[in-house]
This record gives C-alpha cells, structure tokens and sequence, in this order.
C-alpha cells in the first residue's frame, strides 16, 4: 500500500471524489448498481488494491474518501464479515487466485459472508474449537457445530475455523476455510434473543464440502490468521477502522436487496430502524442529555453528574481513537490497543443503559411506540450487554491489555503443548 499522502495530496483527492459523487450518486439507483460503481472507481476500499474495490491508498486518504461520501448524503459501501474481515485476511494472506476470485465480489457487495469461529464449547477459548476437516483427495469434509453466527442465514459463504489435526497441541492443528454455505449438509438455525430480534445463528456442518483451495494460508496455520481478523473486527467495532458501510442493506445475492432502490430501502430502514431501536445514537452523551431535557431532569444534580461522567468517557474515546488512527497511518497493524476501543464501547454502552433506565424510571419496563422515545432506550438496555461478549468478552480484552499492553505475565497455561486429542474438551475424538 502507498505511504502517507501530504494534506495537498488528500485535498485534492477529495476535490476529485466530491466531483465523482456529483457525476454519481443517485438514490435512484438500485443498490447494488451504486455498490458496483464505487468499488470500480475505488471508493469503495480505498486501501485495497486497484481493480479490487480500491485505489491501493493509505488510511488517512481512506479516511477521506469515507467522508465525502458520508458528507454528499451517499450510503458507504456494503459492510460485513467479507468486507470488515475477509477482504483484508485475504489480501494479506489469501493467494492471488483467491485474492482475484473474491475481493472485487466483496467489494462490489455481491457477495455475503459470516464467521464460523464460535462453538458451544469453544468461546473465549476459541483456540478449544472441534469442527473437524478431514482431507478427501483434493478437497475437505466438514463436520461438527458453530454457534453465534451473525449474518449467516443470508451468508454466501463462511470464514470457517477448524481442526485438521488434533495429534498436535490446540493452536498448531487450525486451519481457516472458506465455507460455500448453499450446499447441502448446511443447516443454519436462527436463535432468539430477549430483544426480541434474531440476529444469531446456529450453524450445523454436516460432510460439508470445501476444495482444497479455499483453504486461507498453510493447513495447521489458522490459528495466526484468526487471530489477525479479530484484531481487524475489534479495530472496526472500536471505532478506529476506516469503514463506514451503508447499514440498510445487506450485501450478497441471498439476501436480496441489491436490485432494491436505494430511496426504498433508506426509507424502510429508517421506519425499521426505529421500530428495531438499535440506534448507536442512543448510546451517546447528546442522546441522554436529550432525554434527561425531554424529562424535565437536567436540574437534578446526580443526573448532570452521571451525564457528565459518560460524556468524559466518549470524549476520552475520541482522543483514544483518533491516536490509534495515527498510529495506523505510522505503518502499525490492529493492535492490542483496539481492545482498549472495545471495553470503552462496551463501558459507556452500560453506563448510557444505566442512566436511560434510571430516567425513565417505571417506563423503562415497557417499550413500543407510545413510550418515551419509542422504546429506543428500553430497547438499547435489552441489547447492550451484547457488546462486551461479542468479538471477545471484556475480561478477554482486559487479559489481551494486560499481557500485551502492558507487559503482565501472560495466564498460566498448562495446556499449550498437549496434543489436542489428550486434552479433555467437552466431547472431544480424535
Ligand atoms: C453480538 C454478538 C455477535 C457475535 N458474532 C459472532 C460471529 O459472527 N461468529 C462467531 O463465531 N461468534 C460470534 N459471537 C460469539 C462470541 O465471539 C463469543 O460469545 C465470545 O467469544 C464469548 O464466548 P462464549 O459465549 O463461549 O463465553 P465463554 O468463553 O464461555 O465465557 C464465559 C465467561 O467467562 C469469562 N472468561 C472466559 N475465559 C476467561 C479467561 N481466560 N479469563 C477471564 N475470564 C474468562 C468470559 O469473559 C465470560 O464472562 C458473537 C457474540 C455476540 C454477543
């Protein structure tokens, strides 16, 4: 990828992209016709290469990009596990093959992805996983279970973890697949959440099929790259990524939207927004400060206390992340820094919960259209907690400071190099 641009350099650019986006932008074009065009001008990654969505810039040129868009009224890009994860796994350790047969697919949002790491018994010890692939000739068999899946009912394919050799210690015997999900032997089962939404999923793999060379990296290397791509999601979800993807549509043919107008589904998604309440907005210091002013309680000084703490965190966050961005533009990869973004987002996620509900008082149990806000914030309370397990718990990221930020000791661990197949995993064969 290129070095840093001068500021000249990304003034002009966002003189051409503004310009391009006069040319452009139309909410009249289907979706995924507007996800085609930004990925051949290169707006659509900017850091990826040319001809694959992007312009081989740097990120604070991405950055740019990002903006005008954001700033001419257009949707981003597609967004999801292929385009936050895949695309850079791939571009880092995918071979040009795979590189040329699914990055431009990500990148102009025809396809969809989901990540298959999570399994009943394997969580923050994801390393304990047992979907098994057994080699068959030139391709590989699958079988065994994941678990939290997002996205992947609608999902093309899977960024799956499994184990292709349990006669060495849990970390060595990992490789990561690319999983077509349309085959059969894939069943995909949602689960319900007390939010009412269901947006998880079970996945059960049975002799699903995988060609030998959709495997990412060397067999029994998977492990590395795992753990590159939660650095990438925890860098995007802590608020230091360069991405800004258009959130009302999903990309990928299953899903079904890329021939719908974007004017339809900007409108749909904001009546379906708000019915789903799931806002970020509700979670920030500016949203709170107006339900305390909505509820006569600005006064009240324990309320302008607990309002005043959460803005210094979300303002404490800013300065965080913007030093994370310029860390990145110095060369830096995703670091353990992100799981500093990530516990803060998680932190202030609960300390808004807290004080929305505080404010509402008897209200906050009810939730619908006749209630404050619409039931935004109830809603935000019964779906908050998920930010301190997703991508890795809080005490996960707590360890991950611990050991790689500050230089503690790393956790004891009498397992690190006992053959998988010795050690006693749930239901763990050979
Ligand atoms: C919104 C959301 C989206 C998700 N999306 C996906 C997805 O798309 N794909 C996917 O594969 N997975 C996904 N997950 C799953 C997620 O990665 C796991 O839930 C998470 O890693 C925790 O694993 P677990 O649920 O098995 O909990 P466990 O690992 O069983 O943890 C239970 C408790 O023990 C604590 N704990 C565990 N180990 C340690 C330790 N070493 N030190 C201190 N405390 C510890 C944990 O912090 C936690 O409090 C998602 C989860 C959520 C909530």
């Amino acid at each position: 990828m290129a070095g840093n641009r001068e500021p000249e350099q990304t003034a002009e650019l966002r003189l051409e992209t503004r310009n391009w986006l006069r040319e452009n932008w139309s909410e009249d074009l289907a979706v995924g016709e507007w996800w085609r065009l930004l990925a051949e001008a290169g707006y659509a990654f900017p850091t990826w290469p040319l001809g694959m969505g992007g312009r081989d810039l740097d990120r604070r040129a991405a950055r740019a990009i990002s903006e005008e868009i954001a700033g001419a009224g257009a949707i981003g890009p597609p967004g999801g596990v292929g385009q936050m994860v895949g695309g850079p796994v791939l571009l880092e350790h995918g071979t040009p093959e795979q590189q040329r047969r699914w990055v431009p697919a990500l990148a102009a949002g025809t396809e969809s992805w989901c990540q298959l790491f999570s399994e009943p018994g394997a969580g923050s010890d994801l390393a304990s996983l047992q979907l098994r692939a057994r080699r068959e000739g030139d391709r590989w068999i699958l079988n065994g279970q994941k678990v939290w899946s997002r996205e992947a009912e609608g999902a093309d394919r899977g960024l799956a973890l499994a184990r292709t050799d349990s006669s060495v210690p849990k970390r060595k015997g990992i490789s990561f697949f690319v999983v077509d999900l349309d085959q059969p032997g894939v069943e995909v089962r949602p689960i319900r959440q007390m939010n009412g939404r269901a947006t998880f999923n079970e996945v059960f793999l049975s002799d699903v099929v995988v060609p030998a060379d959709q495997v990412i990296g060397a067999i029994g290397q998977g492990w590395p790259l795992a753990r590159a791509s939660l650095a990438y999601e925890r860098e995007e979800v802590g608020g230091a990524g360069v991405l800004r993807p258009a959130r009302m549509a999903l990309p990928g043919r299953r899903n079904g939207m890329l021939h719908r107008s974007i004017a339809e589904l900007t409108e749909e998604h904001r009546s379906a927004e708000r019915a789903a309440h799931v806002r970020r907005g509700v979670r920030t210091p500016e949203a709170l400060i107006g339900l305390a002013r909505e509820l006569g309680r600005c006064e009240d000084p324990l309320v302008r206390q607990r309002l005043a703490a959460l803005y210094a965190a979300a303002e404490t966050n800013r300065l965080r992340i913007r030093h994370a961005r310029s860390a990145r533009r110095r060369g830096h990869g995703p670091g353990p820094d992100a799981s500093l973004g990530k516990l803060v987002g998680s932190a202030t996620g609960r300390q808004a919960r807290d004080i929305s509900l505080s404010l509402l008082g008897a209200e906050g149990m009810l939730t619908g259209p006749e209630t404050t806000g619409e039931g935004t914030f109830q809603q935000m309370a019964l779906s908050v907690q998920s930010l301190s397990i997703a991508g890795g718990t809080d005490e996960i990221q707590r360890n991950l400071i611990g050991e790689r930020l500050l230089g503690l000791p790393r956790e004891p661990e009498a397992d690190r190099d006992v053959p998988f197949r010795e050690l006693r995993v749930g239901t763990q064969r050979g």
